[in-house]
């Protein structure tokens, strides 16, 4: 399948703060890969910079195959397929789920396929009974999985997901786990950022870990998780 992302010798600091250190990673096409690591570790300032909102001091970004410019603009990567969700999910409050979905696909689509696509995210995402509802009505799960929609209304090759499982019951977790393999099925790569361990076990096939701006340790999730130096970060060690 190949790598769809290629990160190599990313750093970024803020005043004295080095908050991500000549990192070096890769995602395959196709896979769920989770970015896991203490607060304050560097994971959403990685995904800002692959998302375009900070420009690294260093490094190189090679998305499909090409080297992303350190200018290109958010609305710009969005347009190759590089998408991400919000810790804080902030959909029009005003506008129904429906309408929320349709505007973006209406900025990513032809128009005569915007109604159609915004129909088919509305039923894998399982927002379809809830079409007409406003959206500032909605629960914190369903405002996630809206926030979802909406980045799938993107016709995304790669999305980043900042721990979308905060706040969720196990229930909602396991609803929302589902959610994000229906998304992995029609071809969409994952980077998963995430504190719920279960979460990062039961969807991830390969887990990187950051600490202090820097790579720890890669691998298979379970076995990332049992490393003593992991296990030490995670403790403040
Ligand atoms: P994580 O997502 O792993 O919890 P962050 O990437 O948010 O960590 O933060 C990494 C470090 O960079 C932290 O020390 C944080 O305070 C700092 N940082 C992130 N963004 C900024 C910013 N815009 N200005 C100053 N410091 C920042
Ligand atoms: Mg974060």
């Amino acid at each position: 399948m190949g790598t769809l992302l290629d990160v190599n010798d990313l750093s970024i600091s803020f005043g004295g703060i080095k908050a991500v250190q000549n990192l070096n990673f890769h995602i395959d096409t196709g896979e769920v890969l989770a970015l896991i690591g203490p607060n304050g570790s560097g994971k959403s300032t990685t995904v800002n910079m692959i998302a375009g909102i900070y420009i690294p001091d260093k490094g190189i970004i090679k998305y499909d195959g090409h080297v992303i410019p350190n200018k290109m603009d958010i609305a710009n990567r969005a347009k190759l397929g590089i998408a991400r969700t919000f810790q804080t999910p902030r959909p029009f409050a005003n506008l129904t789920v429906y309408d929320n979905i349709y505007t973006i696909a209406l900025l990513h689509n032809k128009y005569t396929e915007a109604k159609e696509i915004t129909n088919d995210i509305l039923k894998l995402t399982k927002l379809d009974n809830l079409r007409n509802t406003n959206s500032g009505k909605l629960s914190i799960e369903k405002r996630k999985w809206l926030d979802l929609a909406r980045t799938m209304a993107t016709r995304p090759k790669l999305i980043m997901m900042d721990e979308v499982m905060a706040g969720l019951n196990p229930a909602e977790m396991e609803a929302s786990l589902d959610l994000i393999r229906a998304i992995n099925k029609e071809g969409i790569t994952v980077l998963f950022i995430e504190h719920v361990m279960k979460a990062v076990v039961s969807v991830c096939t390969r887990a990187i870990v950051l600490n202090q701006g820097k790579l720890l340790c890669e691998g298979e999730p379970r076995e990332v998780l049992n490393n003593p130096d992991v296990v030490a970060a995670y403790l403040g060690g």
